[in-house]
């Protein structure tokens, strides 16, 4: 039996009744790393003595007839923005080359507490501001379904993990679409949970008001496992974090709204027809499609490169050359050889769009505008339960194609960013492929709190298509 090609649910059961062990579910998944990741790059650093530590540790707890967490034995990768205790945490930035964080971020003492396999820390673009994991300072991540394409970005890596077969489970984190947007690229399920239901502490600040930890799983099943592993109970480390209610809705009867400014000009046909798909499924399965309108979505795009650069640019003044990784001279020579160009580029906008004199026409209009947008969604929610919409413009794109274009680059998340601003869940599903074998994919939009009613959905959907 090829134990990689188990999902995390049929893991966890066959270590939990003793069918398998969790070391030799450890050692599948490293071997495959190990033979197929020099040319895909999804890690950044394998964690194999701590895997199988972990792995022989959840053998032992069996033996010993102890009870096992809900990811018992089940080999998770996680985003390199996510601290974990004394194991390299880069953000793919040279600046953060050689740290290792003295704690765990919440979200990764939990998988432990679920007796989860770490099994290593993936590629992303530094400090996670990208969509296609070029802006890595080690190198970009290749999508298993063509090498010579991006997984997407920021979380390229988590997203190609779960694609290749090295892990059942991976956690991302999304500030504009960087779950969502690798998921759909990758054909896997990402999902960015509405503002505060994940706790953020030891997740590397971007933008603090927009970031959230997510999953990615090869089904809704699993990925749903997982977003109950990382939420859970009020964090008091994370002042914005809160419980969220799990209760199982039934999708029959559910309104589903379809934003027309989403389905316009600019979308690739192919893209377009995998929401018709997924509306046709819908219909079958008892919901009710309906044409709803967000009016200001050609504003995410600029509002979201302001709010995120200004806070980025504040959350990325504490690499100072006193406090983490690489030291060259002073804090500006330091931060001049430690960042990258994009951060550099990010910094400087968002240095700019919160100065004296340029706050009010920039920040704070971007401010104005988010509320317009949240408006937005609070209205369409009235003449619908969720919307459906795509996840991304176009499938895959080529390496190189977009990297010398900031503004194409930045375009790519036009259908992911509303989601952040506004707070609100949203998943990406996959629907079908391209002629050529491309993944395509869906994304659905609830409002804020109705993660579960996201979950229902993607699995009823899932099951129909
Ligand atoms: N691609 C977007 C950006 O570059 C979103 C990144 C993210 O969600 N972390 O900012």
């Amino acid at each position: 039996m090829d134990l990689t090609t188990l999902t995390a649910r049929e893991i966890r059961d066959k270590v939990a009744q003793g069918g398998v062990t969790a070391r030799a579910v450890a050692e599948a998944h490293l071997a495959r790393i190990q033979a197929e990741d020099g040319k895909i790059h999804a890690f950044l650093h394998v964690m194999q003595a701590e895997a199988l530590a972990a792995a022989d540790a959840v053998d032992a707890k069996r033996k010993a007839g102890a009870r096992l967490g809900p990811l018992a034995g089940v080999p998770v990768a996680i985003k390199d923005n996510l601290c974990t205790k004394g194991v390299p945490t880069t953000c793919a930035s040279k600046i953060l080359e050689g740290w290792r964080p003295p704690y765990d971020a919440t979200v990764v003492e939990r998988l432990k507490a679920a007796d989860a396999v770490l099994i290593g820390k993936t590629n992303l673009d530094e400090f996670a501001m990208g969509s296609s994991t070029e802006n890595s300072a080690y190198g970009p991540t290749k999508n298993p379904h063509d090498l010579t394409r991006t997984p997407g970005g920021s979380s390229g890596g988590s997203a190609a993990a779960v694609a290749a077969g090295f892990a059942p489970l991976a956690l991302g984190s999304d500030t504009g679409g960087s779950i969502r947007q690798p998921a759909a690229l990758c054909g896997v399920v990402g999902m960015k949970p509405t503002y505060g239901a994940v706790s953020r502490y030891g997740l590397i600040a971007f933008a603090s008001s927009l970031d959230q930890v997510g999953p990615f799983a090869r089904n809704v099943e699993d990925a749903w496992e997982l977003m109950k592993v990382i939420s859970g109970p009020r964090d008091p480390r994370d002042q914005t974090s809160f419980e969220m209610g799990w209760k199982r809705e039934d999708v029959k009867g559910l309104r589903i709204g379809l934003p027309k400014e989403y389905l316009g000009a600019g979308l690739d046909p192919a893209c377009a027809a995998a929401v018709d798909r997924a509306r046709k499924a819908c219909e079958v399965l008892g919901m009710k499609a309906v044409e709803v309108s967000l009016p200001n979505t050609a504003q995410g795009i600029p509002t979201y490169y302001l709010v995120a650069t200004v806070e980025a640019a504040s959350n990325l003044a504490r690499y100072d050359a006193t406090h983490f990784g690489l030291r060259k001279g002073d804090a500006a020579h330091t931060r001049g050889a430690g960042f990258g160009a994009e951060v550099k580029r990010r910094i400087a906008l968002g240095t700019f769009a919160s100065s004296a004199g340029y706050t009010d026409a920039y920040y704070v209009k971007a401010l104005k505008v988010r509320r317009l947008i949240l408006q937005d969604f609070d209205a369409a929610f009235g003449a619908c339960d969720l919307v459906l919409c795509p996840p991304v413009p176009a499938p895959a794109f080529k390496i190189g194609e977009k990297a010398s274009d900031p503004v194409q680059m930045y375009l790519s998340d036009v259908f992911t960013v509303t989601a952040n601003l506004a707070g609100i869940p949203g998943l990406a599903l996959p629907c079908g492929k391209t002629a050529s074998g491309l993944p395509l994919g869906v994304q659905l939009l609830g409002p804020a709190q109705r993660d579960a009613r996201v979950l229902a959905v993607a699995q009823a959907l899932e099951g129909a298509l």
